[in-house]
């Protein structure tokens, strides 16, 4: 019998994220850039925002098993020196990284988040995992839907600095959205409008 503890959050569910994420670009004024500049974000304007908040990039090997570490408490996302040169150039994979670590800022504070014995045989709910919610939210960040659901894989990777897989995780989360209105406005339309039933 394996036992585990996990830290888990309060729950918060992809489309929470997407909009938090949505609002967050929206008070920043980007939410029509597609190249989300993440680093200028953390370094020159999250600062003004939250006094405390500060990126220490440290020596790889500081950080072992990890590239990157946040302490929302102290305001500090702690991040090996290769991965912050990587996203400073603007490489994909960094950039993500950075933006899970903003989420983990945004959301996990010791305040909301515990550790919890999971029960044997049963997964946690996805919602409540931190590590998923930072995921979506550096999805959701950096490549909104707003901004893609008319483009495809390369544009996508191009434009907004993301890698291949994460374009097309994301494309596919698109997807779901478009079925869901989509699905909307075909019950709007099938149900007789009122004149149509009075005739
Ligand atoms: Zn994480």
């Amino acid at each position: 019998m394996s036992l585990i503890s996990k830290r888990v959050a309060q729950a918060r569910n992809r489309n929470q994220i997407r909009k938090y994420a949505y609002q967050l670009r929206k008070d920043l004024g980007l939410d029509q850039t597609e190249y989300f500049p993440i680093m200028r974000i953390l370094e020159n304007v999250l600062p003004l925002i939250y006094p405390e908040f500060h990126i220490e990039a440290v020596e790889d090997n500081e950080l072992p098993g990890r590239m990157a570490e946040t302490t929302p408490e102290q305001g500090v996302i702690r991040v090996r020196q290769s991965v912050y040169s990587a996203a400073c150039n603007g490489v994909a994979w960094a950039r993500m990284i950075m933006a899970h670590e903003l989420g983990h800022f945004l959301f996990h504070d010791s305040q909301n988040t515990t550790f919890a014995y999971v029960e044997t045989g049963s997964r946690l709910p996805p919602d409540i995992d931190p590590e998923r919610q930072a995921d979506i939210f550096a999805a959701e960040l950096l490549i909104p839907y707003h901004l893609i659901k008319d483009k495809n894989v390369y544009q996508i990777k191009k434009h907004f600095g993301v890698s291949r897989s994460a374009a097309e995780a994301q494309l596919r989360q698109a997807a779901k959205v478009k079925k869901r209105h989509e699905a909307k406005t075909h019950t709007k339309e099938k149900r007789p409008s009122p004149e149509k039933l009075s005739r």
